[in-house]
């Protein structure tokens, strides 16, 4: 199961919105498939996929493992497909990053509860109650889905200062 190169900014399939599936093919299974392992290799606690620059509807996150002690370590990712927030609650303000954004940190408003629909990888319904980090993650993987990053979350001073620190510089400009 390969791991996937993942996507940064300002690469335009982050900015994109994400097709719901139709049909969870071999395809689809592989997807999810190397992103979980992408997520581990990073190491990171969630992935969507527009992440690894596919435009379908498909989180992955572990909320335990990266936090676990060396001797409690055990892998139990979840996969989400065609996930939709179906209710929220509350709000909390936590910093974030994201592996499409190196070297960006930024307090988000969020919800503090959420439940969350979609499907599993076999096609069965799922249900989510989520608080806390975890409801935080589906909330930042699904803006992923709707081509949203952690920077539309900044202020535009904040954007135009990441934008700029992380531009090639241009030899021509001198
Ligand atoms: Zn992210």
């Amino acid at each position: 199961m390969p791991v996937r190169k993942i996507v940064t900014v300002p690469d335009p399939r982050l900015m994109a919105k994400a097709e719901l599936i139709q049909d969870i093919n071999e395809n689809i299974c592989q997807l999810a498939a190397d992103m979980i392992d992408t997520m581990y290799k990073a190491p990171g606690i969630g992935l969507a996929a527009n992440q690894v620059g596919e435009l379908v509807r498909i989180i992955v996150f572990d909320v335990y493992y990266a936090y676990a002690e060396p001797k409690d370590k055990k892998k139990a990712p979840i996969v989400v497909i065609n996930p939709v927030i179906a209710i929220s609650e509350g709000e909390e303000f936590k910093e974030e990053g994201c592996l499409s954004v190196p070297n960006f940190n930024l307090d988000v408003k969020r919800a503090a509860r959420v439940q969350v629909e979609g499907i599993d990888i076999k096609g069965n319904p799922v249900k989510f109650e989520a608080e806390g980090l975890m409801a935080r993650v589906f909330q930042h993987e699904i803006d992923h889905l709707e081509g949203k990053t952690l920077l539309e979350h900044a202020s535009a001073l904040k954007r135009n200062i990441y934008k700029r620190r992380t531009q090639k510089p241009r030899r021509s400009e001198e």
